[in-house]
């Protein structure tokens, strides 16, 4: 099958955050480049920027610093993150807030005095959350929609990338192969760089919390194209996902982290708090702790009818939690649950991938042409992710990949020389459950669902990963030969559904690998039989290829060293 072949300076793939921050910052850099961002959903419609409810975290008050987000970003990430990228995340936020609220339009909550007002979240020394009430993202992606739309950037949208394409002689990035979703055809893209843009995304666990367009495509590929990924074991889980049955598509979603900081209780199935027998914080304390307690009280089977655990807000008074959690409110009423004066059925769900492909300060990778930003990249979080971070994190990242990128390619870009061969192969994969014997996709999502939420979540052990390691094998190899019967290509859900089970399988897999070689507990990565944090002094990392044994490798102290701070009434 011959793809049909387009061709562009900067290729963007994906529009959250990271993507059209890039492509504006691009377009801005270099207007005589060719800019086109490639989706896989609409433009402005898709991926979890536009899910974001908390808000983002800068340190604008006179009395904070970015010393201090710094310090919390570290200790948070319990000294894993890179620091010089943690560095570039905490100065380069104060320049993109005043980018989104001064260039862009966007109007973030303010105080009476006319500052921006910030609010209060988990693990942070200071209250410095800009926000919008608790529908902060679809602020950002409109506006950052409406600017893409008024440039000249070009759009594939319902464009899904399924392969990187390297040059012949393998050493440079040379294009992207897709599958144009509402025709079933094929498309290569040229480009003289590329942007890695994907957003990552945890949905291969039973309870997730991200958009359904995201199946860790871009991860899967970096891993095909042989890039190192770090920290794949670290996945964050959000304590209060709602848990509405089986059937629905708002189990997994997330119930604000507001409603246990303003006093909610956990209950169990026996309508008793548990959370003081686990830390003396109880509901307040950090996510990692919250739900690994609930995680154990689901174990021990202390129950609610759908399998999860309740929270209670009614002893707060119903009318205040009408009014301050109005969203939350109208969510768990759409699902039956009534949270201002009832208890609502909850559930730790995944919510966000600290790791991700190795990258440079500048977004480079070790494959030139190829950049990475957003929750596809690994090393600004480390162990954990401030509440807050994520989309400071991809809007940072995505300005710097675009002033670099357009810099590169008017300083090094050409063309690269396709690896045909390579995309003969990509095509006949992708054609492969077009032909196979019909089977049954759903039944393997729910072993996988199975596998990474029993064996590969919020408690593991060496046993249960070794067990997780062959079960994720035989799905991989049960996929090969599962088929979705003869259908037409348009808009075939079954088939994107089984690329994406693909992708998540292979990722899966770098996850319960890592989780196996990191043989300590740390944020978010919890071993049963390896409870402790290790020194951290020696903190190391783990560093993963699709092949080949799990790297640790040292985290440079760049900046500050364990037991030091850079805030001065700490030294
Ligand atoms: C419910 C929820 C609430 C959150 N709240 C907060 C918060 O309050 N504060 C905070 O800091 N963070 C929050 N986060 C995290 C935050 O949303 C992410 O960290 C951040 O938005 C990721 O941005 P991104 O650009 O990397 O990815 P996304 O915004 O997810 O964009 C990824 C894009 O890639 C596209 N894509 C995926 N696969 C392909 C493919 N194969 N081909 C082409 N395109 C593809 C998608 O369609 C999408 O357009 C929240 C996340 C969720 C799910």
């Amino acid at each position: 099958m011959v793809p049909q072949a387009l061709d562009t300076d900067i290729l963007i793939l994906g529009a959250g955050g990271a993507g059209l921050f890039a492509a504006l910052h691009a377009h801005k850099a270099a207007p005589e480049l060719s800019i086109t961002v490639a989706v896989k959903g609409l433009l402005g419609k898709c991926g979890c920027t536009r899910m974001v409810q908390g808000g983002y975290n800068v340190a604008l008050a006179k009395e904070d610093s970015v010393e201090r987000h710094f310090m919390d970003t570290i200790e948070g990430g319990k000294w894993l993150p890179d620091q010089e990228l943690a560095w570039q995340l905490v100065t380069l936020a104060v320049e993109r807030v005043r980018e989104l609220e001064n260039e862009l339009g966007c109007f973030f909550d303010r105080n009476p005095d006319g500052t921006v007002h910030q609010k209060a979240f988990a693990g942070q020394t200071f209250d410095r959350t800009v926000h919008k009430g608790d529908l902060t993202g679809i602020e950002i992606m409109n506006r950052l929609a409406e600017q893409v739309w008024a440039r000249r950037i070009n759009r594939l949208e319902e464009h899904r990338a399924v392969e990187l394409i390297k040059s012949t002689d393998g050493s440079a990035i040379a294009g992207v192969l897709f599958i144009d979703m509402r025709t079933g055809d094929y498309v290569f893209v040229r480009a003289k760089a590329v942007l890695l843009a994907t957003g990552g995304g945890p949905t291969m666990y039973r309870y997730h919390t991200p958009s359904g367009d995201k199946s860790c495509d871009g991860l899967a590929m970096a891993l095909r194209a042989g890039l190192a990924l770090r920290d794949m074991e670290m996945v964050q889980f959000h304590p209060t996902g709602l848990l509405a049955g089986a059937h629905t598509r708002m189990t997994g979603t997330v119930l604000e982290e507001g409603l246990r900081g303003s006093g909610g209780f956990l209950l169990g199935g026996n309508k008793e708090r548990f959370m003081p027998a686990y830390d003396p914080k109880a509901e307040r304390a950090t996510r990692d702790l919250v739900s690994r307690a609930m995680f154990s009280e689901i174990r021990k089977g202390n129950t609610t009818p759908h399998g999860g655990l309740y929270i209670s807000m009614a002893h707060l008074g119903p009318e205040r939690v009408r009014k301050e959690f109005k969203g939350m409110v109208e969510r768990c009423a759409d699902c039956g649950f009534d949270l201002a004066g009832g208890l609502v059925e909850v559930v730790p769900t995944a919510h966000y991938m600290m790791g991700g492909v190795e990258f440079a300060a500048d977004c480079t990778t070790t494959l030139r042409g190829l950049f990475v930003a957003g929750e596809d990249s690994g090393g600004v979080h480390g162990a954990n992710r401030l509440g807050g971070n994520g989309v400071a994190n991809s809007t940072v990242f995505g300005a710097v990949a675009g002033d670099r990128m357009a810099a590169w390619v008017r300083a090094h870009g050409a063309f690269a020389p396709p690896h045909v061969g390579k995309v003969e192969e990509a095509i006949a994969h992708c054609e492969r459950p077009l032909s196979a014997p019909r089977g049954d996709l759903e039944a393997i999502r729910e072993r996988l669902h199975d596998t990474m939420w029993e064996r590969v979540g919020i408690i593991r052990d060496g046993p249960g990963l070794t067990r997780a390691l062959a079960e994720l094998d035989m799905l991989d190899a049960e996929l090969e030969h599962t088929g979705i019967g003869a259908s037409a290509r348009a808009f075939n859900l079954s088939w994107h559904d089984w690329l994406n089970l693909k992708s998540l399988v292979g990722v899966s897999r770098v996850i319960a690998r890592a989780a196996a070689a990191r043989q300590d507990s740390r944020g978010a990565h919890y071993r049963d039989d390896f409870p402790d944090t290790g020194a951290l002094d020696t903190s190391a990392y783990t560093s993963i290829r699709a092949e080949g044994e799990v790297a640790m490798k040292p985290v440079a102290f760049t900046r500050v060293r364990p037991g030091q701070s850079l805030l001065k009434h700490a030294a």
